[in-house]
């Protein structure tokens, strides 16, 4: 192997990520580009387009994950994967993903460009629908690479007009039979880094370019509902009311008193979505559904602290003379990132002179999923104000750049051993 590594050109960076940003259904506002809309597979095969151009040879699976492979001196030898995602939510922004997708078409570039062909193959990922905006389930092309979506369980999933996942990608051509290859066992990859905006406003007020994702936090999910009894405003009075909204209150501020007294190094608990019933202004509600969203650092912890909500829940609802029960919709695993990488993308951070910092995600990536059959690592960039899922989310093509530096040389140490 000869030659020396470049350094990443943020103008490439930033003309790449504009003309993906081109394919999007609202323009005046923000970017959309839902899954296997127009814009998002005009942007797909803008993509391939891209990797061919790099003369990367691409190959795209059952569920639509795009992999673009730089071919390693002994390609039997297990891959080393980078990437992200394209689609986004509904008037996002153009860095969430994509910034991924484009940090790896750069660093193959890099590679490349000097000369430098490792041992094992290289591949930049797109995986198929990070967000949950069409299907209502996020990850969908890692959660498959996971074995933990199959055929049967995409054909449950459906849109908003009745249409199931199955069903739009034989639409599109994609190999649908295949879907139980689709699933990775463990070996097959030999290491997965995911380059990332950071979402929140961490990096950015502690100057830093580059975070080192320690963990990547996951989600359960609590339904709520809270019983109590359906009654006139004006003709009840306060002592004989079993009213559910104000018990369901009392829950909630005890949930977000459990997020905050947490003694865990990264909690959130967030009641997002409320249903009341009957909804009307005059009469004391009788029925009311909610949402809690605990995430955590810590396995753990986040099931002692939904253990202690449903107790916290209980005293109260004894107390109001309501019921409640809680259902858990789902528990995910939070995802610690590997050691070793972690460790070389440090020594790559020290090596080029980049800022960095440990960090924690508290939103969940394909990464996730990726840890659950591969070693993974993630590289964040800055977000400007913490601002992301926003016309406003900002990330200079330079951090960008400087993060794409880190990727390079830490793909190369990882195709190289
Ligand atoms: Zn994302």
């Amino acid at each position: 192997m000869a030659g020396n590594l470049g350094r990443a050109d943020a103008g490439q960076i930033q003309a790449w990520l504009e003309a993906i940003n081109e394919f999007n259904s609202t323009p005046e506002f923000g970017t959309t580009r839902v899954l296997f809309t127009e814009p998002e597979v005009k942007a797909r095969e803008y993509v391939k387009g891209e990797m061919r151009k790099l003369g990367l040879k691409i190959q795209e699976d059952a569920i639509g994950n795009i992999f673009g492979l730089y071919e390693g001196t002994e390609p039997n030898l297990a891959p080393v994967w980078t990437g992200s995602h394209i689609d986004t939510v509904l008037n996002a922004g153009m860095f969430d993903g994509m910034s991924g997708v484009v940090a790896g078409l750069e660093a193959v570039r890099l590679i490349k460009e000097a000369g430098l062909r490792p041992r094992r193959s290289l591949a930049v990922v797109v995986y198929t629908s990070e967000e949950p905006t069409r299907f209502r389930l996020g990850c969908l092309g890692s959660r498959a690479l996971a074995g933990k979506l199959d055929a049967a369980a995409a054909y449950a999933l459906h849109d908003a007009e009745g249409k199931s996942l199955y069903e739009v990608l034989a639409d599109l051509g994609f190999p649908v039979g295949d879907f139980a290859q689709v699933a990775k066992k463990k070996d097959e990859v030999f290491a997965a880094v995911e380059l990332h905006i950071d979402q929140t406003g961490v990096l950015e007020k502690a100057g830093q370019t580059v975070g080192i994702v320690k963990t990547i936090c996951a989600p359960s999910v609590l339904e709520v509902t809270v019983e109590g009894r359906q009654s006139h405003a004006g003709g009840t009075s306060m002592s004989e009311r079993r009213d559910a909204y104000m018990a369901a209150c009392e829950m909630a501020l005890a949930a977000e008193k459990l997020g905050r007294e947490s003694t865990s190094e990264y909690t959130t608990v967030t009641v997002g979505k409320v249903q009341v019933i009957p909804n009307a202004v005059n009469v004391i509600p009788g029925k009311v559904l909610f949402s809690l969203d605990i995430r955590d650092a810590d396995f753990a912890y986040k099931n002692k602290l939904a253990a202690d909500f449903r107790q916290q829940a209980e005293a109260i609802a004894t107390c109001r003379g309501v019921n409640v029960t809680i259902r858990e919709v789902n528990n995910d695993h939070p995802m610690p990132c590997d050691a070793h990488i972690r460790q070389l993308i440090e020594e790559n951070c020290r090596k080029l002179q980049v800022p960095y910092m440990q960090t924690i995600s508290g939103a969940f990536h394909d990464s996730m999923l990726v840890g659950e059959f591969a070693p993974v690592a993630m590289i964040f960039v800055p977000s400007h104000g913490g601002i992301s899922h926003s016309p406003q989310e900002w990330t200079d093509f330079a951090e960008i750049a400087a993060g794409t530096d880190v990727l390079t040389e830490t793909l190369l140490a990882l195709a190289s051993a």
